[in-house]
């Protein structure tokens, strides 16, 4: 479950009757003639988009997200390309107990993701059933959203600092990320209580957001600081200083660290998605430094052209990620082990954690629906 939902149920985005859901891994029980990516038996999973044009610049780089005639949303979406359903329909999503998707936006997991189920009817199975597959599907959009950007604006190779902000979700997959990327990793949250998970998720450091006199302090150091070369930051620039360092200082060393007492932040990656203050987040970025808006808000923010023009820095947009993007992020996930704290419901309890995530979160764990749990209708017909 995504805070994305909690928008759609509450603020009626789409059309009733809405199924929301874009986090979704199962099994494959059955494949098209023209399938070569899934067998019957593969554990599978699918995200935000079931369909795009396939053939604009966006489509063709892979960044379906982007596709210039729209991408088809998995649900409340507009089928238009054929592969999602008959054209003028509505998608419906994952909180479903059968899913039909084009192979393009399905990916494959690795097979330990599978429910060892097999001729077990003892009761133990459930557990297993749930766990095994529950942790992969919010990859799908927490897990991509945040890999994408973190790739995209220079962390894979570690040692930048990145700042969080907002810990739900989004947040708590972006520390996890971010960390197993070896970079250094503050959580910025307007709630003091989530500093225990997320210094357990990797987080080094925790700035309470609604502490304006801390916040105010931050910005006057980042102000302050003063950047000493360092191999690191001439990566960062893309060229080398002429002057050679000065023999055994830090900034001598290959091994640079991120330990040095410096505050402000290379990358933020904000998932915030109520109004809030983006101006005091620029405020906290190195020179060059980039903001990225994950969260999703209607409303205008202010942000005066001087806080960017005196020191280069950026704030961009990001959606999701597109599907070459996101085998990427599955990969880089099992290779890490890096996996969102989940809790698994029973479809029954789905409007209490839609409840709960409209607040905010404090559980600090992402919810998923154990589909079988949904009530089967008498009789129905096979889902094709
Ligand atoms: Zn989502
Ligand atoms: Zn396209």
């Amino acid at each position: 479950m995504c805070h994305t939902d909690v928008h759609f149920v509450k603020e009626g985005l789409a059309p009733y009757p809405l199924t929301p859901g874009h986090e979704l891994a199962g099994v494959v029980t059955k494949v098209g003639r023209n399938v070569t990516k899934l067998r019957v038996g593969d554990a599978v999973a699918v995200g935000c988009m079931v369909d795009s044009c396939f053939g604009c610049r966006s489509c063709r780089a892979y960044e379906e997200q982007y596709c210039l005639n729209g991408a088809v949303w998995t649900y409340g979406g507009e089928t238009k390309y054929g592969r999602a359903g008959p054209d003028g329909e509505r998608t419906r999503g994952g909180y479903s107990d059968a899913f039909v998707a084009n192979q393009r936006f399905c990916f494959k997991l690795p097979p330990e993701s599978l429910p060892k189920t097999r001729g077990d009817e003892d009761a133990s199975k459930t557990t297993d059933t749930k766990s095994s597959l529950a942790k992969y599907a919010p990859l799908l959009c927490a897990g991509v959203t945040t890999f994408d950007p973190l790739v995209r604006y220079g962390c894979l190779d570690g040692r930048k600092r990145v700042g969080v902000a907002g810990f739900g979700g989004l947040g708590m997959m972006a520390t996890k990320l971010a960390r197993a990327m070896r970079c250094d990793v503050v959580a910025l949250s307007s709630s003091p209580d989530k500093e225990p998970a997320a210094r357990r998720m990797g987080a080094s450091e925790f700035w309470v957001t609604t502490d304006a006199e801390a916040m105010k302090e931050k910005a006057e150091a980042v102000k302050a600081q003063k950047l000493t070369h360092t191999k690191r930051d001439a990566a960062v620039y893309g060229w080398q200083h002429p002057d050679p360092p000065p023999a055994g200082s830090a900034s001598d060393s290959d091994e640079a660290t991120i330990s040095d007492d410096r505050v402000s932040l290379d990358v933020i990656l904000d998932t915030v998605s109520a109004p809030h203050d983006v101006a005091a987040l620029v405020d906290l970025l190195a020179p060059d430094g980039t903001l990225v808006l994950l969260g999703l808000d209607a409303r205008p923010f202010a942000l005066a052209a001087n806080a960017l023009v005196f020191s280069r820095k950026v704030v961009r947009g990001s959606l999701i990620a597109g599907t070459k993007s996101t085998e990427a992020c599955l990969e880089f996930c099992v290779k890490h082990g890096v996996f969102p704290d989940v809790r698994v419901i029973d479809a029954a309890k789905a409007a209490d954690a839609l409840k709960a995530l409209d607040k905010k979160n404090d559980a600090a764990v992402r919810y998923v629906i154990d589909c079988e749990t949904i009530p089967k209708r008498a009789k129905r017909s096979a889902a094709a």
